[in-house]
């Protein structure tokens, strides 16, 4: 319908297939460059994979698979979960992307909860197939992410419906137009992770996939270019690795996939071999990282900047990559139901001119929202917190690729139109948001909330502590205080009274820790962030110094 009061530009719908057809056209010769679970390194061209991808589509139909239908990846980051990704949404099905460091039994959850049709999977994947396909009777096949020789070798005892992915790709000629569709028409799947009660499925659009590119490769967010390469450490199995496959192919930027080897040694060889100018991850990877750096003795020769997100980055990690090695680290907020990008803490012509501490102090916290999201933090009462730093409230956040529900849910998880995050922060008068916890994790002391983060890089700070968690411990009086859990580095001597003398000056008498004990590992989630939950239920009965006994 046209009305008279509309302009008169085309009407041309944001879909993913334009994001790849731009990269093929205009830089055709640029690598996507990938580690493969062969062991070998793959390299070809944006050229090259827009044409894979449209053979992909081809296969897709010639199986039978409708628009809308749902289609499952398990597979690394690597060049042919990324003709996954286009061919399958170029063609108007959704790619739903399974996580597949979850249990067993949740992946079969999700993939029979979003009803996919087919799944792709990397070889490494094939005993997870084994166990999750006979509970998941809707999926007409498992596409091995391979040649039909591989799979006649490693998988010949796989009693699943099998197809090779080689197979189907080259069957087709690749003489293929992306349909134009509805921009609103879904793209991506993406459950959380389910920390509590079933995973829940955020169902993108095209039209937000591609506004939220646009935003991912802003200056004041990725700074994404032409002249990047970028590895994406982050997994395409989770949140669409923070959206960099499409915001790359956007710029035209060269892709870097690792693969399976997350480790400091291999991730430094290959960043150092392909000339990766930019990167993207969460604490636990980069840890290892620096890590490896330190005992190697080695320096990035290209490696400019990274975003590091998905967790607090504690301000150690941020000193350590900037002052040791001249990397700048932009710390980063989002989530799965944001697809994720929320905020980045890129600093503004007025914080730039502030003394280099201040400066810092601003670029340890989560950062400043990108054009496209809008938040604030909310009281018990429901009222926005005053923009002051000190505030602590609801996180709430709105905007065109935020989620309205999840997927097959009636429920709109909305509060007055704005979707509550479950994360507590303040906003300061730079408009710059920091997460001070979890709602779940925050420790209620005597009616006050402790930052168990705050706490939890103060301790990751001291040199001899490699890792640390805050939780909350029972408290006869306060209810709660606060325990520090933390993971020693290998020969470190430091005791816990130490440990504990280390907070003194660092905040307020009553935020101290009322103890600290040491263990060998922390438990993480399947997206590599601390499981606190699993940690309160083992500290459940823990009795903190001074009290008499267990309040429970
Ligand atoms: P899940 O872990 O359930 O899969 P997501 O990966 O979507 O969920 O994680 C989203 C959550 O991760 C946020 O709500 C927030 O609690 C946490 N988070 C993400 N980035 C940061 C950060 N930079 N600092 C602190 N917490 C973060």
């Amino acid at each position: 319908m046209t009305s008279p009061l509309y302009g008169q530009m085309m009407d041309v719908p944001l879909l993913a297939s334009s994001l790849l057809s731009h990269a093929a056209r205009y830089f055709g010769d640029t690598e996507i460059v990938s580690r493969r679970i062969e062991g070998d390194i793959h390299r070809y061209t944006y050229r090259d994979c827009e044409k894979r991808a449209k053979q992909l589509a081809q296969a897709l139909i010639a199986l039978g698979v409708q628009p809308g239908e749902r289609i499952g990846t398990l597979a690394w980051n690597g060049y042919r979960h990324l003709e996954c990704y286009y061919g399958t949404t170029g063609m108007g099905a959704v790619c739903h992307t399974i996580n597949p460091r979850l249990f067993p039994e949740q992946i079969a959850f999700i993939v029979d909860h979003a009803e996919d049709a087919y799944v792709f999977f990397d070889m490494t994947f094939a005993p997870l197939v084994d166990i999750v396909a006979p509970q998941c009777p809707k999926v007409k096949g498992w596409i091995a992410l391979g040649d039909a020789s591989c799979i006649r070798e490693h998988l010949g005892d796989m009693e699943v419906p099998l197809f090779s992915y080689e197979t189907l790709v080259t069957a087709q000629d690749g003489d293929y137009a992306w349909p134009v569709f509805d921009e609103r028409t879904a793209s991506f799947l993406c459950y959380t992770s389910g920390t509590t009660g079933h995973p829940k499925g955020a169902l993108y659009s095209h039209r937000s996939t591609v506004l939220h590119a646009y935003g991912a490769a802003l200056p004041d967010a990725m700074s994404a270019s032409a002249g990047d390469a970028i590895l994406p450490v982050v997994p395409m199995f989770h949140v669409n690795a923070w959206g960099i496959p499409h915001a790359a192919p956007l710029v035209g930027a060269k892709l870097v996939f690792p693969g399976k080897d997350l480790d400091g040694k291999s991730l430094y060889e290959l960043m150092e071999a392909e000339g990766v100018t930019f990167s993207a991850g969460v604490p636990t990877v980069w840890l290892g990282l620096l890590n490896y750096m330190k005992e190697a003795g080695v320096r990035f020769s290209t490696l400019r900047r990274t975003v590091i997100g998905g967790s607090a980055c504690p301000p150690a990690m941020l000193r350590a990559f900037e002052d040791q090695y001249g990397v700048e680290v932009i710390h980063a907020w989002g989530m799965t139901e944001m697809s994720p990008l929320g905020t980045l803490a890129h600093l503004n012509f007025r914080q730039k001119a502030r003394s280099p501490e201040e400066q810092r102090k601003s670029r340890e916290k989560q950062g400043h929202v990108i054009f496209g999201v809008d938040m604030k933090v909310v009281g018990d009462d429901g009222r926005e917190l005053p923009w002051d730093g000190r505030s602590f409230g609801d996180l709430h956040v709105r905007g065109p690729w935020v989620i309205d529900r999840y997927f097959r849910s009636d429920e709109s998880p909305l509060v007055d139109g704005w979707f509550p995050t479950g994360d507590v922060a303040t906003i300061d008068a730079d408009g710059f948001m920091q997460i001070t916890d979890r709602s779940k994790d925050v420790i209620k002391s005597g009616g006050e909330w402790i930052s168990s983060i705050d706490l939890e890089n103060i301790a990751v700070s001291h040199p001899q502590v490699a890792e640390a968690a805050c939780i909350a411990c029972a408290h006869p009086k306060w209810t709660e205080r606060p325990l520090i859990v933390a993971v020693l580095r290998p020969g470190a001597t430091v005791t816990r009274e130490e440990l504990r003398a280390f907070y003194e000056g660092k905040v307020a008498k009553w935020w101290m820790p009322d103890d600290v004990v040491f263990a060998d590992e922390l438990p993480h989630t399947a997206t590599g962030k601390l499981q606190k939950l699993r940690l309160r239920e083992l500290y459940r009965d823990y009795v903190l110094p001074g009290v008499a006994e267990h309040p429970a």
